[in-house]
């Protein structure tokens, strides 16, 4: 796809329900801003250099809920997030005080889900990680973002599956992220929200994602970028908008996928605000992007903080 005209833009609004903007540059923050990204939820995850005290944790969380929020607002961009201690890092025994840590933040402002929590290598310590932080999300009435094993995906994903329907979770709080052609049926039939992350040239495409939504249909259907440090593109929830036009969905049936339906899971918390976000006729839209004025805990964006 080439660059989006403004006309285009002004006719998709798109809500990223998976990105890692900590990982990202203001460039991302500007080009996803003209795609029509006008809404986002970051969701707490491994960082790649593995953390070694709970207190990184909380230095991380309070990035998400402070730092990164205002960094978006200067691209005219809602962020929202999820707080979780990931699969990955429960595996470290130094960090199962990250458990006891979560409930502090899971009662703040912005915080629409418990995630990603889930099975990385499917280890004991993973499965009393995830029952543990489900149970939290029940406790606090909050949504649960369950990332699905990259590796053995139908057995990582059934594995899943029997921890949330141990759990007692609604189904529909729940949402199966990084599915794929070989694990849609189980999500389907399961209740839950069907997550599918869309990767420059592995895993998941927008054309074979369009190939799902016609054999699945668009309810309960949630598209993302899962952009991060790795090899992934911002852009990748809009291509997927081009993609499912070029192949006969209408607008409104884009508009389900990439704006109301992320605004209908995450809405489940009570705590999106989005604000004029997504108005297609607003001035959010039409606003310039690029560095107003405003500073958070006395940083400015201006000097890109050096
Ligand atoms: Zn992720």
């Amino acid at each position: 796809m080439g660059v989006p005209s403004r006309k285009a833009t002004a006719t998709m609004r798109i809500f990223d329900p998976h990105i890692h903007m900590t990982s990202r540059t203001t460039a991302d923050y500007q080009a996803m801003r003209a795609a029509g990204v006008a809404a986002v939820v970051e969701p707490a995850f491994w960082l790649g250099q593995p953390r070694t005290s709970p207190e990184s944790f909380a230095d991380y969380f309070d990035g998400l809920l402070g730092w990164e929020p205002f960094r978006a607002g200067q691209y005219g961009i809602s962020h929202h997030c999820t707080i979780a201690l990931n699969p990955k890092e429960a595996n470290d025994p130094r960090l199962l005080p990250v458990l006891e840590m979560l409930p502090r933040y899971l009662a703040k402002d912005r915080v629409v889900a418990v995630g990603e929590i889930g099975f990385d290598s499917a280890t004991p310590a993973e499965e009393h990680a995830f029952a543990t932080q489900l149970a939290l999300a029940v406790e606090h009435e909050l949504p649960a973002l369950v990332h699905t094993p990259h590796r053995d995906k139908a057995g990582g994903t059934d594995r899943s599956l029997a921890v949330v329907r141990e759990s007692g979770i609604d189904p529909g709080f729940v949402v199966l992220d990084h599915l794929n052609e070989m694990t849609v049926r189980q999500a389907a039939d399961s209740g839950c929200w069907m997550g599918f992350s869309i990767y420059p040239d592995t895993k998941m495409d927008p054309d074979r994602m369009v190939r799902i939504l016609r054999e699945y249909g668009t309810e309960r259907m949630l598209v993302n970028s899962a952009a991060d440090w790795g090899h992934s593109d911002p852009l990748l929830t809009r291509a997927t908008g081009e993609a499912m036009l070029a192949a006969g969905f209408g607008a409104d049936e884009v508009d389900r996928v990439l704006w109301r339906n992320p605004v209908e899971f995450y809405g489940q918390s009570g705590r999106l605000e989005l604000e004029g976000a997504g108005d297609t006729d607003g001035t959010a839209a039409d606003a310039e992007p690029g560095p107003p004025p405003g500073s958070y805990a006395g940083n400015s964006l201006l000097r890109g903080g050096g």
